[in-house]
């Protein structure tokens, strides 16, 4: 009944149990609807690394930067692709920015081993108005790209030689001094200034972080760590490829684990290099190991505009493989995925007869518990024909959201506390009355509706809009928080849908509450 069983079992048993899905066509595409009951879905995700450079070219045989691998400048058209295919699949996706080159006032200067020049880094012939601009859209489209932190300058330089990496030092297989790596955060906080992103002007310091060519320095029995470094600045999630980081022995075989409250996440990139552009992950989906992918930004840029328009296709059709693939879809940001890399490991779904599931979060460790790492907890059915998932309970409570893609129905539960769930499902020909259809990327916590309207507590990003399914046409929708703006509704009796948009100010994710009066 439960298709993750296999992050849980002892190895030979997932090997077996790998060959007899593989035996019955689990992974292949005919046949993927027709299983029926519930599917504990695993999360989907890809990072983009090395966004935030402003000029192209690899200059590391000269003991510069690798930078994005591309002998051209870049600015903000190179930003548009992954909001415009963010924007058609539905996903917010985690970019990673080294802000070395967005450095207005050459506060970089004062680190004198983040870039090849040290003491004399001058970021003068660089800086103009478009910058600005690239900043203000990324800042604008936070609905479908994440700001995260990848780094300052990439690498660690001294006397203008290079050591791999900015927060690790890989070659000698040690830490940098952590006074050092606090003073790279203070100057990455220091250029978010330079474009009034700071806390005074409601604006929090990435939530995600991927370290520069991996170098990670693992300790979470210590007092220093990579993990607490980033923790300690808002930091919440990280991913990286646990293959560079072997010697500080990772939990290899867990895929993740928490390094001073941080959440690592083991990644790998299955075929598109990092310079290449125009690259897809070569490898198919289904023989992916890991729930999050590796990209970076030349990948997601063709040589010339007239191509564009078909790459960001061939990146919708990807993602729309990944949400057709029975035992994966795709996460809304990065919240939602981390939450649902938590309740595959520690948490079992359990259907004893149909429509009657058992869940069991007990065994979620403590540190994912605390600081709000767990939010929705996402479950599938494969849907035939006109069929709809018609009526879904968690102990007696409506599910937070719903969304039918791809041949399946995706039920969003809320976020789960440290203890049993009953959760019953219906099929029929109608879909449920009320609900919030899942289109958009930000996370739905709790959905109460009443004879008299709907409450919705919601976290937001960007400007999106929020689509409610509701068969009673609403007389307004207020917000409890200023700073979550409703900018407007419209009702379609047609369809039965109402269309709030909604604008949240921190870029990280706007909270509040939304409600709907009938
Ligand atoms: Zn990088």
């Amino acid at each position: 009944m439960m298709i993750n069983v296999f992050p849980r079992l002892p190895k030979l048993l997932r090997v077996s149990t790998l060959l007899l899905l593989l035996l019955f066509g689990a992974f292949g595409c005919s046949g993927e609807r027709d299983g029926g009951g519930i599917i504990f879905p695993r999360a989907f995700a890809i990072a983009i690394d090395d966004l935030g450079w402003n000029e192209g070219s690899n200059i590391s045989a000269e003991d510069g930067p690798y930078r994005a691998g591309l002998r051209r400048n870049m600015d903000v058209r190179d930003y548009r692709p992954i909001v415009e295919v963010g924007r058609a699949v539905g996903v917010r996706f985690q970019g990673l920015f080294v802000l070395a080159e967005m450095d207005r006032e050459n506060v970089v200067a004062t680190l004198a081993t983040a870039t090849q020049a040290g003491a004399k880094f001058d970021n003068t012939a660089n800086i103009d108005d478009s910058q600005i601009e690239t900043m203000n859209y990324v800042k604008d489209n936070a609905a479908y790209l994440e700001f995260g932190i990848h780094g300052v300058g990439h690498e660690h330089w001294e006397n203008g030689k290079p050591t791999r990496a900015e927060w690790y030092d890989m070659e000698n297989d040690q830490p940098w001094p952590e006074e050092d790596n606090r003073e790279h955060i203070k100057v990455f906080k220091a250029i978010m200034a330079q474009y009034g992103w700071t806390p005074e002007n409601g604006q929090s310091f990435p939530e995600s972080f991927v370290s520069c060519a991996h170098a990670y320095y693992w300790n979470p029995e210590g007092s220093y760590s990579t993990g607490k470094l980033m923790r300690d600045s808002g930091v919440k999630y990280a991913n990286i490829n646990f293959r560079s980081i072997m010697e500080a022995n990772p939990p290899l075989e867990f895929g993740g684990g928490f390094d001073h409250g941080l959440l690592v996440i083991n990644r790998r990139q299955y075929g598109n290099n990092w310079y290449e552009l125009t690259s897809l992950p070569s490898e198919p989906i289904a023989s992916f190991k890991t729930d999050i992918i590796e990209s970076h930004w030349p990948n997601w840029l063709a040589q010339d505009d007239f191509l564009q328009p078909r790459l960001n296709q061939r990146w919708i059709d990807f993602f729309h493989e990944v949400q057709a693939t029975r035992v994966r879809y795709l996460a809304k940001n990065t919240e939602q995925f981390s939450s649902q890399w938590l309740y595959t490991r520690f948490a079992t779904v359990t259907e004893k007869k149909r429509g009657e599931v058992d869940i069991d979060n007990t065994n979620m460790p403590d540190e994912a518990c605390q600081e709000n790492f767990l939010g929705n907890m996402v479950l599938a059915v494969a849907l035939r024909e006109g069929e709809h998932v018609s009526r879904a309970r968690l102990d007696g409570e409506p599910v937070v959201a719903y969304l039918e893609e791809a041949g399946f129905g995706y039920i969003y539960l809320p976020p789960l506390k440290k203890r049993r769930y009953k959760f019953k499902y219906e099929m029929g020909e109608e879909a449920m009355p009320t609900y919030v259809n899942h289109t958009g990327t930000y996370n739905i916590y709790t959905f109460q509706p009443s004879p008299e309207g709907l409450v919705i507590d919601l976290e937001t990003y960007g400007t999106q809009v929020m689509e409610v399914k509701t068969s009673k046409k609403p007389s307004a929708v207020r917000s409890s928080n200023p700073h979550l703006k409703v900018l407007g509704h419209e009702y379609d009796q047609a369809s039965k849908i109402l269309r709030v948009s909604l604008y949240g100010r921190d870029m990280q994710g706007e909270r509040g509450i939304i409600n709907i009066a009938f």
